[in-house]
């Protein structure tokens, strides 16, 4: 694929900060333009990729003109020249320096993420097509909304569903847009009409207190709709976030050993599957400490802001034995081949891997191509609610309508998905 165009622009994402977009033309046999779009998170980790902003009053210091301007610096460096996807995001990162600092990695974003959607159109195929994955996600959707996505007092950031036990895709949807629903209408009942309002990721941000609430208001709607045993329950505590020495939590004040034993009962209350993010993120040790404590159990406990989809960060976490699941989001390292990288090291470690958008979004629908084709058999992108979130999980109802028959949902089994790509590695 040989670069012929770049071209970038300064767009809004879903919290109405603005954030760039880059359309990319390519060259083989036949000439293609396609597009990439960064996202961007609230609940930042503090080891993430560089997030170039332009400062001053502009977009009250939020504009990425910068990072616009520089696509045409990687253009200068690329133009004309023959790139697959691993050496064109080595490209980048050479160009962006350590930790993307020179242009920003929310410009190496868009632009990796260009390249991918471009060489697959070049093929006439989807990305997930062109990856050549055929397993759906379980897709785990975020209801209500605390922490830094939300005004209410929750310190938990997200509280999820998990539809194991649906047979498809379609059918996980629908339940999870039932529960959504149900709970919409229960949290009015008993919060007053404004519970009903939601946060940024389109789950509710209801005026509750504490985090047996949210719990309890969930699995009463699943209960309600009797899904119990077939929809689990997962939460994202961000806890980096209401963390100052201390874990300050419900009213409480907790050390990390207090921490882990409430997490303890929550989960001898709730049918909860899956835990990210328990402890701040330089934490390994806690994280591995109930990491033992559950290994007897399904609970897997996810590493977010610990490993921010970096390579050597996740060989810690991997050699401390921290995590069983990493999240990846393509910028939080900055590009799709290092993202692989994260994700190819841990599969060959036995860690699965759940794929996830950011808590500022946009229309780009590429990570739910991404969880099809690295078949990681987990993906969130929040709510069953706002365009943002949807446009994922709509186009993951898309993809299992076109493979038809040749399409399975991962289900019961969504722990044990993985697959390496090819065309990556070349
Ligand atoms: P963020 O939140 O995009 O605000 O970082 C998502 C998450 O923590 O998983
Ligand atoms: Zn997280």
């Amino acid at each position: 694929m040989i670069i012929k165009d770049m071209k970038g622009i300064e767009i809004l994402d879903s919290r109405g900060n603005p954030t760039i977009e880059i359309d990319i033309t390519i060259k083989s046999k036949k000439t293609v333009t396609a597009r990439g779009i960064a996202p961007s998170g609230a609940s930042r980790g503090e080891y993430e990729a560089w997030e170039l902003r332009d400062g001053g009053r502009r977009y009250l210091g939020k504009g990425v003109l910068k990072a616009v301007n520089n696509v045409k610096l990687i253009l200068k460096h690329t133009k004309n020249k023959k790139f697959t996807q691993k050496t064109f995001d080595e490209k980048l990162c050479n160009i962006a320096g350590p930790n993307k600092k020179k242009i920003g990695g929310n410009t190496t974003t868009a632009a990796s993420l260009a390249f991918l959607n471009a060489s697959a159109k070049l093929k006439g195929k989807w990305v997930y097509e062109y990856l050549g994955g055929k397993v759906l996600p379980v897709p785990f959707m975020n209801i209500i909304n605390g922490g830094r996505h939300a005004g209410n007092r929750l310190a938990i950031q997200e509280f999820l569903i998990v539809p194991f036990g649906a047979k498809t895709f379609k059918q996980a949807v629908q339940w999870n847009s039932e529960i959504y629903h149900t709970l919409g209408k229960y949290l009015v009942d008993i919060y007053g009409p404004t519970a009903k309002n939601v946060g940024d990721e389109g789950g509710y941000a209801p005026p509750m207190e504490n985090t047996e609430q949210a719990l309890s208001a969930i699995y009463w709607a699943i209960e309600e709709l009797g899904y119990n045993g077939k929809v689990g329950m997962a939460i994202d505590a961000a806890a980096s976030e209401f963390y100052d020495k201390m874990y300050n939590i419900d009213g409480a004040s907790m050390t990390p050993p207090e921490l882990l034993e409430y997490y303890e009962q929550l989960i001898a209350e709730y049918p909860i599957v899956s835990i990210e993010d328990p402890f701040e993120q330089n934490d390994y040790r806690m994280f591995s400490e109930l990491r033992k404590t559950f290994s007897n159990t399904n609970v897997q406990i996810i590493a977010d802001d610990l490993t921010v989809t970096n390579l050597s960060r996740v060989k810690r976490a991997i050699d401390e034995g921290s995590m069983d699941t990493l999240l990846l989001k393509v910028n939080q390292i900055g590009t799709v081949y290092e993202a692989y990288e994260a994700f190819k090291y841990c599969l060959s470690h036995g860690v699965r891997t759940m794929i996830s958008h950011r808590s500022g979004e946009t229309e780009d629908t590429t990570i739910a191509d991404l969880a099809v084709g690295l078949e990681t058999g987990q993906i969130k992108s929040g709510a069953p609610a706002r365009g943002e979130r949807t446009a994922k999980y709509n186009q993951l109802l898309r993809i299992e309508e076109r493979l038809g028959k040749k399409a399975k949902y991962a289900g019961k089994d969504f722990r044990k998905y993985g697959r390496k790509i090819r065309m990556f590695e070349r």
